[in-house]
């Protein structure tokens, strides 16, 4: 049960995932979360350094796909300036539109990671999927309305994997 919520790794950044590290795991898509994952939930549009993270997987001929949760206006004001494809409203933890991203981007699961700042959604989703994980900090320690209910029990599972000795990374 607990292991659901394992992500495969742990880093600190999204900038952390170079294109090159992608590739040298077989990886040929992302699929990653918007919100504390790329910038803050509270901030509109990507930043320089996303930007940049954005132009460097796509040198690397790396599929990025955006998928998030929040509405519609929130998650194409900030996607489409990328150019990349997004799902608004994809009720992660299920699985369907990870799925339905990875068959859009034409690969295997062993082919995507899925990254994200929340276990009760990006961790959890991506693991029923069948995606190697990625768990980034959350890039601001507030959260929107619904997240807060998330970290409450996101707090709980982080405290029984650590004395589980499951995870090795610190806070
Ligand atoms: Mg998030």
């Amino acid at each position: 049960m607990l292991k659901n919520f394992l992500p495969n790794e742990h880093v600190k950044s999204v900038l952390d995932i170079t294109p090159a590290k992608l590739k040298n795991m077989g990886i040929k898509g992302v699929i990653t979360d918007l919100d504390n994952t790329l910038v803050a939930w509270n901030v509109r549009d990507a930043t320089p350094e996303i930007i940049e993270w954005f132009e460097e997987m796509k040198r690397y001929e790396i599929n990025v796909m955006i998928i998030s949760n929040n509405d519609q206006e929130r998650v194409s004001i900030f996607s489409e300036p990328l150019e990349t494809p997004y799902v608004f409203s994809a009720r992660k933890p299920l699985i369907h539109a990870f799925k339905r991203a990875a068959k859009k981007m034409n690969l295997k699961k062993e082919e995507v990671v899925v990254i994200g700042d929340q276990l009760m959604t990006d961790v959890l989703g991506g693991n029923f999927a069948g995606f190697h994980t990625i768990l980034v900090v959350p890039i601001v320690k507030t959260d929107g309305k619904i997240t807060k209910i998330n970290r409450m029990m996101e707090r709980r599972i982080l405290h029984w994997m650590r004395k589980k000795g499951m995870i090795k990374w610190e806070d």
